[in-house]
């Protein structure tokens, strides 16, 4: 079954044109669209997807849908619905091949249920679908039902690959190998880094980076007190006046092994302390583990070079040492029980309190293992927040999709220390926008990187203000848009 989701248009292009900031990026979506828009005519373009709620795709698209409709064109939004739960654990299990793991034996029996299902989803699909609509797919789930109602419709067609991998292995060269057939039969296909492009589609596919919304909850602007009092609600600095807590409030992994409100046992700093923070879902690969015990590296070989003035030796200034004496790092992540059957989390987050634990108590004080708010929109208060108080945010991941946390911080002009992985290094340029980590698995590799940028005061602001820059002109809404009508636009041609 295809259902159709309804789509709120939050806010028209006036709306965040009334931004200076966004002013421009806004027009020039306006001015470079115009031809396409005209191009389509009545046509709707539409986009199908596998579910409505959770994950990047459900939270970028009804932004991409609204902006689209402001610019006049007829969009609709529909949601593949499956009865089968194995249909979807054999797609997920495709997705994880595309990450290099999991068994390359795809069975002749899990071919035939994925496309007897697809059959059934085409029909329901052609059944909306008129011959000159522009249909766009978004990933394996509803791939080959796409593939097939646009053959039988005779639309114009575009696959979206959200799954981001550079992995090559004989688990993903399988997936691949059954996906090829389907992708070949639709006209284009979109993919976010050029690295992430299978080779039978080298040189064919289109880019469209992913983009973030600057006036969505994580994102939009927050004066200092407003980033204050969210941090206050959420019990994450103390204050003794009347403020109205969260429901559930930001939890602190303490001495005992429980967790309690994150002002507990003391607080921690966040808006007077030189503060790294790193926000992520607790998983191995966004190699919180190391950035700790870089981070604890650093302060033990700066407690031990104390007392040594060597300022004139191209050393420490005593200011830099003072930095890094105060300085605090906050890892922070979703609360395990506010998502849904993630045994990996869980088990990627005891292994960070472990290593929190063997910390000697006066390092233990200087790092916080933080849980966020439940609530989804509290949360991303939170972290927009969180990103705009701390002194640099880390993203010291070990492999990476996109990094759409690196887009957030940079956007907000945050001093930005990350790794060369995935999206990070091209959205983040070394010594331009802040600095990469050369080895994120190698706590001495992050202790150095963590150094030099404690150290280089006089660089924030250049860095922080070329991070916005690049956030403007390559990785929001409006310039995404603009590149899925001209993707659109080239089809119709
Ligand atoms: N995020 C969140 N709550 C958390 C941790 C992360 O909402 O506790 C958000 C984060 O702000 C970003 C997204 O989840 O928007 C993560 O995207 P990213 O590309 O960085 O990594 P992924 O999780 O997709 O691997």
């Amino acid at each position: 079954m295809i259902r159709i989701v309804d789509v709120e248009t939050e806010r028209t292009p006036a709306d965040y044109a009334s931004d200076t900031v966004l002013r421009r990026s806004v027009r020039e979506m306006q001015e470079e669209t115009t031809a396409a828009v005209a191009a389509l005519g009545g046509r709707t373009v539409w986009m199908v997807n596998s579910t409505a709620s959770g994950g990047g795709v459900a939270e970028m698209l009804p932004k991409q849908i609204g902006m689209l409709r402001s610019l006049g064109v007829d969009v609709e939004w529909g949601v593949i619905e499956v009865d089968s739960p194995q249909f979807f654990e054999f797609t997920k299990e495709i997705h994880n091949r595309l990450h290099g793991t999991g068994s390359p034996e795809i069975t002749e029996a899990e071919r035939e249920r994925y496309e007897a299902v697809s059959r059934d989803l085409a029909d329901a699909l052609g059944e909306r679908l008129a011959p000159e609509d522009v249909l766009v797919v978004h990933d394996p789930q509803p791939l080959a039902a796409g593939a097939l109602a646009a053959a039988e419709m005779g639309c114009p067609s575009i696959w979206r690959c959200h799954i981001g991998s550079e992995e090559r292995s004989p688990a993903s060269r399988a997936a691949w190998d059954f996906l090829e057939p389907w992708i070949a039969r639709y006209d284009d296909a979109v993919f976010s880094l050029p690295a992430y492009v299978p080779e039978f589609l080298a040189g064919e596919a289109t880019l469209i980076p992913p983009a973030i919304d600057p006036y969505s909850a994580k994102n939009r602007p927050l004066k200092p007190q407003q980033a204050a009092h969210v941090l206050a609600r959420a019990a994450l600095v103390e204050t003794d006046h009347p403020v109205p807590q969260f429901d559930g409030v930001a939890q602190r992994l303490q001495d005992d092994g429980s967790y309690a409100p994150a002002t507990e046992p003391a607080d921690f700093g966040l808006l007077f302390r030189p503060t790294v923070c790193q926000i992520s879902r607790w998983d191995r690969l966004k190699g919180f583990v190391p950035l700790l015990e870089g981070f604890a590296r650093l302060k033990r070989e700066a407690a031990s070079d104390a007392g040594t003035e060597n300022d004139s030796e191209g050393g420490r200034s005593a200011e830099h040492r003072r930095r890094i004496e105060t300085a605090r790092l906050a890892l922070v992540g979703p609360d395990p029980s506010s998502v849904a059957d993630d045994p990996e989390g869980r088990e990627a987050l005891a292994e960070l309190e472990a290593a929190w634990h063997d910390l000697d108590s006066d390092l233990r004080a200087d790092v916080a293992v933080v849980l966020m708010p439940p609530d989804q929109f509290e949360s991303a208060l939170v972290i927009n927040a969180l990103q705009r108080c701390a002194t640099i945010v880390a993203q010291n991941s070990l492999r990476e999709g996109f990094g759409l946390t690196v887009t957030e911080a940079m956007w907000k002009r945050a001093v930005l220390v990350g790794s060369d992985t995935g999206g990070i290094g091209t959205q983040l340029r070394e010594g331009t926008d802040g600095r990469l980590i050369p080895d994120a698995a190698d706590p001495e590799s992050v202790a150095a990187t963590l150094d030099s940028v404690l150290g280089a005061r006089g660089k924030w602001d250049d860095w922080s203000l070329n991070a916005q820059r690049r956030v403007t002109e390559e990785y929001l809404l409006f310039g995404q848009v603009t590149r899925w009508l001209d993707a659109i636009g080239s089809l119709l041609e």
